[in-house]
């Protein structure tokens, strides 16, 4: 059963909703908006709580007692989460799409997901260790695919 499918996003329960993330960790990067022209920049380097080989939050039940500032994405609050990458599943979902095939709810583990570059493994570093953060900036988070 593609649950998804299914329901709304508002109407699945927390185990549900915990599933779909993909945890590509995308969304654990700093990013950065130009204050003219209010475009949106990611850059390489990730929360310190990352861990930025399997890409999931090392602290993820208190992420807010070390990191306050971490969002927490809901059904009500993902319309506004503009900064989200394309690729995130509850964007793609909220925007009327269907999970992409090497989502590991379609394929069974994180392995087609890392292997298509949809994930930040092995190309981020720890944002402790970034003088200018400017100099971080990439583009390979913007990438969609299906
Ligand atoms: S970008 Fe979306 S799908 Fe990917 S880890 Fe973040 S919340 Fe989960
Ligand atoms: S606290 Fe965890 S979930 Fe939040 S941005 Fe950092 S690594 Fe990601």
């Amino acid at each position: 059963m593609s649950f998804w499918k299914e329901k709304k996003l508002a109407e699945l329960t927390d185990e549900q909703w915990e599933s779909l993330c993909d945890g590509c960790g995308k969304c654990c990067l700093n990013k950065l908006i130009d204050d003219e022209t209010e475009e949106l920049y990611y850059t390489n380097a990730a929360c310190q709580l990352l861990d930025r080989q399997n890409c999931q939050c090392t602290h993820y039940g208190t992420r807010f007692i070390h990191v306050p500032q971490c969002t927490k994405v809901t059904a009500d609050n993902i319309s506004e989460l503009t900064w989200l990458p394309e690729s995130c599943a509850y964007k793609r979902l909220n925007e009327g799409r269907d999970l992409p095939s090497w989502h590991p709810l379609i394929t069974g583990s994180d392995d087609a997901m890392h292997a298509a570059g949809m994930s930040v493994q092995g190309k981020v570093v720890c944002e402790s260790s970034v003088r200018d953060i400017e100099d971080h900036i990439v583009l390979w988070p913007l990438k969609d695919m299906d």
